[in-house]
């Protein structure tokens, strides 16, 4: 079962399975909601697996050195983001468009620089955690940008896509894309994957045909800032 836990910017993930995986960590100040959703699941951070970063920007990485502290759960990453959870800093953050450009300087805030346990370059397979799955290479947002595939056909995108403001089920290009090339060939990598429902680092999923109609339409009616598409 795949939970969201909201945080006050972006969401992360808990996956219940016999041990659980925590699959980003928030920004920092989420810690408490963090907890709050494991307590709710009868769960301590001690019995947590993993801890699964979709890629090293503050409002995922946030709180993953604490979390560590108080689970002992190695961190697991890509190793293109290794060099923003060393220094606890961003790095580029390329906006998409006006909102990006606005919205850039409430989000970008640095966190508590760490070490991951774990860094992986193609793939990583969660099977030797007890999870049917595993995380691949979805480069584009960030050079270390991933995905968690569930067998569930669900997935965890990170920053990949985001979703809708406004309109359930519907996925909108993220407000930062540091290689939208990448990016796009990486929604590709994710489109052939068949999965059935995508769960974005910002607002609410959407089904995986998202994924191909994106692909095919170029997405997006862009901008929300009127509150509705235009
Ligand atoms: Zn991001």
């Amino acid at each position: 079962m795949l939970v969201r836990i909201k945080g006050a910017i972006s969401n992360c993930y808990l996956l219940v399975e016999k041990r659980p995986v925590l699959v980003d960590t928030g920004a920092p100040g989420d810690l408490k909601r963090i907890l709050a959703v494991l307590r709710s699941h009868g769960l301590e951070p001690a019995q947590l697996a993993l801890i699964i970063l979709t890629h090293g920007h503050s409002d995922h990485a946030g709180c993953a050195a604490e979390l560590r502290r108080r689970s002992g759960a190695q961190i697991v990453l890509h190793a293109g983001d290794a060099p923003l959870v060393r220094t606890g800093r961003n790095g580029v953050l390329a906006p998409q468009d006006a909102l990006g450009r606005i919205v850039r300087p409430f989000v970008d805030e640095e966190f508590e620089a760490f070490e991951p346990d774990m860094l992986f370059r193609d793939g990583f397979s969660l099977e030797p955690h007890g999870v049917k799955g595993s995380v691949i290479a979805t480069p584009g947002h960030t050079s270390g940008s991933a995905s968690v595939v569930l067998g569930s056909g669900e997935a965890v995108i990170g920053d990949v896509l985001r979703g809708s403001l406004v309109w359930p089920n519907k996925a909108r290009d993220h407000y930062f894309c540091n290689d939208p090339e990448l990016n796009r060939r990486s929604i590709v990598r994710l489109a052939r994957e068949g999965l059935l429902r995508c769960h974005p680092g910002n607002f609410g999923s959407f089904p995986g045909s998202e994924l191909h109609r994106f692909l095919t339409t170029d997405g997006n009616e862009v901008f929300e800032l009127s509150g509705r598409p235009v």
